[in-house]
């Protein structure tokens, strides 16, 4: 039996095949086992109710969710009899449950005979499991997003599913992102937890034009609000807000975020508004181009698809692990 990825599916998948007699090999086109999970919260959770979980993911496959929340109790139930140790024996969110474990000793507890540097072989014959993850990588490259997730995972066990004819689901356009601090805040891949703005709903959410284009409602993960709004917004706070916000705000601040004094905008904002933190939404959030040659200074002029644009700062790059100087460029 053939495992393609070695992040949670993949890895759990092996334990259980194990578990069941088989003598699975597991193939890991990346550098590491752990895949998200080991960049996550590692947060395992459901919603305590059905009616929550299909009002906050409509546009999900009934049966699919069905037994995703039917069967997570057992399966943690599993996961801890195997020896992995709850940071949090359950969610602190009363509209769900959970555990909390720690990716790094998940990963370690898991990730056995994992053959790393492997890609899926193209002509891989059943009994096969595509445990290779979503197509993040390939998504922010066409979007121009900043990417969150596994850097390996561009899809290749889906491609080679669809060759061989499976259908897709209906969330094709989704993805499970965050609000983070605009640039020039710089972003490590350990930061991706931390530097998340996940207080969207305590916010008044202001577009660049200054437009109030604040959600009635937002659901607690905010993922809806990541992916409804764009290119970039002011979460503006209040006091209140800020009080909820504190230390996401005083991270971004940390990370070189823009962060001003509500007043300072060009727009009107409510009069107790307390602070204004720039974050990035997707699509047209930014928009990343790699160029040889020297970093342009500040101040001077690029031509760019025939606009002239003016580099207004040069900084590192907002890339994990890239090395390389970045020149922000404004019309
Ligand atoms: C910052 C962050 C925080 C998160 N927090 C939470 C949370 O608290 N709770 C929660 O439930 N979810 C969370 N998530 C989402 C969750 O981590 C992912 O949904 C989950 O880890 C996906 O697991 P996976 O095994 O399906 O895919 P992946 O993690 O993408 O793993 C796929 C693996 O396959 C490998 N691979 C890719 N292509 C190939 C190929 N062609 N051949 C061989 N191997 C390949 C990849 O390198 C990777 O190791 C978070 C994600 C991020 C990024």
């Amino acid at each position: 039996m053939l495992i393609a990825g070695a992040g949670m599916a993949g890895l759990v998948c092996a334990a259980r095949a194990r578990e069941l007699g088989l003598q699975p090999s597991v193939v890991e086109k990346g550098t590491r086992a752990g895949g998200s999970m080991l960049l996550s919260s590692g947060v395992a959770w459901r919603h305590l109710e059905w009616d929550d979980f299909r009002a906050e993911c409509p546009g999900g496959d009934d049966a699919l969710q069905r037994l995703i929340w039917e069967r997570v109790d057992d399966a943690l139930a599993w996961l801890v009899s195997l020896g992995a140790e709850p940071v949090w024996q359950d969610t602190e969110n009363p509209r769900t449950t959970g555990k909390r474990f720690d990716p790094r000793a998940l990963t370690e507890l898991l990730a056995r005979d994992v053959e790393l540097g492997t890609p899926i072989p193209a002509d891989a014959e059943a009994p096969l499991v595509l445990a290779t993850g979503g197509f993040g990588k390939r998504l922010a490259a066409e979007r121009g997003l900043l990417l969150r997730a596994n850097p390996w995972s561009d899809g290749g066990g889906f491609d080679l599913a669809r060759g061989r004819g499976a259908a897709v689901t209906g969330g094709m356009e989704e993805f499970y992102g965050r609000a983070m601090p605009a640039p020039p805040a710089r972003i490590r891949e350990e930061d991706f937890v931390p530097l998340s703005q996940l207080y969207g709903r305590w916010a008044r959410v202001f577009s660049e034009d200054g437009d109030d284009v604040t959600p009635a409602h937002v659901s607690w993960s905010e993922n809806d609000l990541a992916q409804a709004i764009g290119p970039r917004a002011w979460y503006v706070l209040d006091d209140e807000g800020l009080a909820h916000a504190r230390a996401r705000v005083d991270a971004a601040r940390a990370a070189g975020g823009t962060l001003v004094d509500p007043r300072e905008l060009p727009f009107d904002t409510p009069p107790d508004a307390r602070v204004a933190v720039h974050v990035v939404w997707k699509t047209s959030g930014y928009e990343l181009r790699e160029q040889d040659g020297d970093v342009p200074s500040v101040g001077s002029e690029i031509e760019q698809d025939g606009q002239r644009l003016v580099v207004t700062k040069v900084g590192p790059s907002p890339l994990p692990g890239d090395t390389r100087a970045c020149a922000y460029l404004a019309r």
